[in-house]
Order: structure tokens, then C-alpha cells, then sequence
């Protein structure tokens, strides 16, 4: 479990990146904060491996002040998957998968089988572990920048808008492989996003952030689309209606919410009628 608990950052600027944050996220549960640019997802993200302190308040995993943590052990145990894959563009595939174990100390051929055994998991083949990055697609670069965070397993691992530079279809299919990952996997993932369509798809809990990390709505998918909090929510929610499209189908006596391409978006509460909404 990681509990931000009246967290704000200031940094040295003047910027108030986050305001007095507090949010409670579960283990081994996909928690996306989605958000438009600027309202501190990635000052929130770094706040979890200690890239960024906070000002004041705390950051809590598993109930210790992560403060009081060394953080570069700390990120040693953290997986982080960035925007752009952040990839060492001069180390081959493998190499790049093998970099954070090979630091702590495993030895190189188990670094290697398990880099090797890593590409396997993410959907990589085997026979592009001596290509450089550059020699890659962007989709592929995403896939190993995901097996490197992978790679020391930790429990935790930050994604931070880990798909936002590849084209639609290449994502499509890296938010399915992400899905059936994590249901082997069980990780804490906090996802960042600035796609709502996305968080929805991604996150067992969604929160929607406004400026300065403020709290909009958090909630499961279902809860947020079936209730928005606020007009800011509902429109957000809404948006891109045309392609998104929801309609209600039921089975077994459950309201379904189907987005534009017939995939479940979430299940309605019982007793809520979503045909009443908008
Ligand atoms: P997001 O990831 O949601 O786009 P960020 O967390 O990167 O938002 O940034 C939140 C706010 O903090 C923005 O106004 C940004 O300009 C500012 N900010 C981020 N990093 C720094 C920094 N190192 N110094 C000063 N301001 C920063
Ligand atoms: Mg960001």
C-alpha cells in the first residue's frame, strides 16, 4: 500500500506543483491518475521513488515514511517505466533490461537468462536482444523500456505516461498486453495518463486530477461514469463521445457500459440507471 498523506511540492521556483495531497493507493491493484498537462501526475509519480521530496507531508509504502529511506535502494526495488522509454541509447536490448539487476549485484548470465526470459513476458522477440534502440519501433522501445522496470521484480511499478508516444493501434495493443500482465503479475502499478479513455481501460480505481494534483473525483470506473462528481468530470467523461459511444447492454442482470468498439467499459451499480444520464 502507498499513502500520500497531505502531500504538497513546492519546487524551488515558486511552482506549487501539488497541494496538500492524500490518497490511499492499494496493493497489487492498477491505480491511473489521469490528468491534463501540468497538474502534477509526474511530481506525484516521483514522489513514490523519491526522484522528488515533497515539501511537507509524507509518502508511506506499506506503512514506513519513505523519507527516512535510502533512496537509491529505494528506486532499486521500484520499477519506472517513462514516456519516452528512456532507454541508454548506446546499450543493446539486453543490456538495457539487465542494467538495474547487474547493479545490484546478480550475477551476468542469470542477469542475462532472466533479460532474455523478460523480452519473452513483454512480447519481445528473443532476436532483437543485440539491437540498439534506435534499431527499434517505438512500440518495441515502450515493450523493453517495460521489461527493464520489470526487471529487478519489484512490487511497485510507476508508469508515467508509458504510451503516449506511440500511434493508436501500437497502443491499443500494448494496454492489452499490459492488461493480461497484470493479471499474472499482480503488481502495484500506479499508471499516469493524460487519456481518459485509457485510464478507464487500465485502472481498477481511477483518480481525476485537476491543477496542483487536486482530487476531482477517485473512484472505480464504473462509480466515476455512472456518477460524475462534477460538471468538470462529466465533461471529461464525455468527451470524445462520438468515438467513445457508450450504450448499456444488459446480462444476467447486470448493466453493462460498452464502449464505441464493443469492449466492456464497466458495469453499473445496481439500482443506477445509466440511460438517465445525459
Ligand atoms: P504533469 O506530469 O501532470 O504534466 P508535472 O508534475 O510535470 O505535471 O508538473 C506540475 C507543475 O509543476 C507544472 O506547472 C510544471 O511546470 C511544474 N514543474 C514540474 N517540475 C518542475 C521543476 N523541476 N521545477 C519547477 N517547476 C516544475
Ligand atoms: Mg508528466
Amino acid at each position: 500500500m502507498i499513502e500520500f498523506s497531505g502531500v504538497s511540492k513546492r519546487f524551488p521556483d515558486g511552482t506549487l506543483a501539488v497541494a496538500d495531497f492524500s490518497l490511499v493507493i492499494p496493493s497489487r491493484r492498477t491505480i491511473a491518475l489521469v490528468g491534463s498537462s501540468g497538474s502534477g501526475k509526474t511530481t506525484l509519480l516521483r514522489m513514490i521513488n523519491r526522484m522528488v521530496d515533497p515539501t511537507s507531508g509524507t509518502v508511506s509504502i506499506d506503512g514506513e515514511d519513505i523519507a527516512g529511506t535510502d533512496p537509491v535502494r529505494l528506486r532499486r526495488r521500484i520499477g519506472y517505466v517513462m514516456q519516452n522509454s528512456g532507454l541508454l541509447p548506446h546499450r543493446t536490448v539486453l543490456q538495457n533490461i539487465a542494467t538495474v539487476p547487474l547493479l545490484t549485484g546478480v550475477p551476468k548470465d542469470s542477469a542475462r537468462e532472466r533479460a532474455l526470459e523478460l523480452m519473452d513476458t513483454v512480447g519481445l522477440d528473443r532476436a532483437l536482444a543485440s539491437r540498439y534502440p534506435a534499431q527499434l519501433s517505438g512500440g518495441q522501445q515502450q515493450r523493453v523500456g517495460v521489461a527493464r522496470g520489470l526487471a529487478v521484480d519489484p512490487n511497485i511499478l510507476l508508469m508515467d505516461e508509458p504510451f503516449g508516444a506511440v500511434d493508436p493501434i501500437v497502443r491499443r495493443e500494448l494496454q492489452s498486453e499490459l492488461l493480461r500482465l497484470q493479471a499474472e503479475l499482480g503488481k502495484t502499478i500506479v499508471f499516469v495518463t493524460h487519456d481518459i479513455d485509457e485510464a478507464f481501460l487500465l485502472g481498477d480505481e481511477v483518480v481525476i486530477l485537476g491543477i496542483g494534483g487536486q482530487i476531482c473525483q477517485h473512484g472505480t470506473p464504473e462509480a466515476i461514469l455512472s456518477a460524475p462528481a462534477s460538471d468538470f468530470v462529466a465533461d471529461l467523461v464525455g468527451a470524445n463521445r462520438g468515438r467513445r459511444a457508450l450504450s448499456l447492454r444488459q446480462s444476467d442482470g447486470r448493466t453493462l457500459v460498452i464502449d464505441g468498439e464493443g469492449r466492456i467499459a464497466g458495469v453499473l451499480p445496481e439500482g443506477v440507471d445509466g440511460g438517465a444520464r445525459r
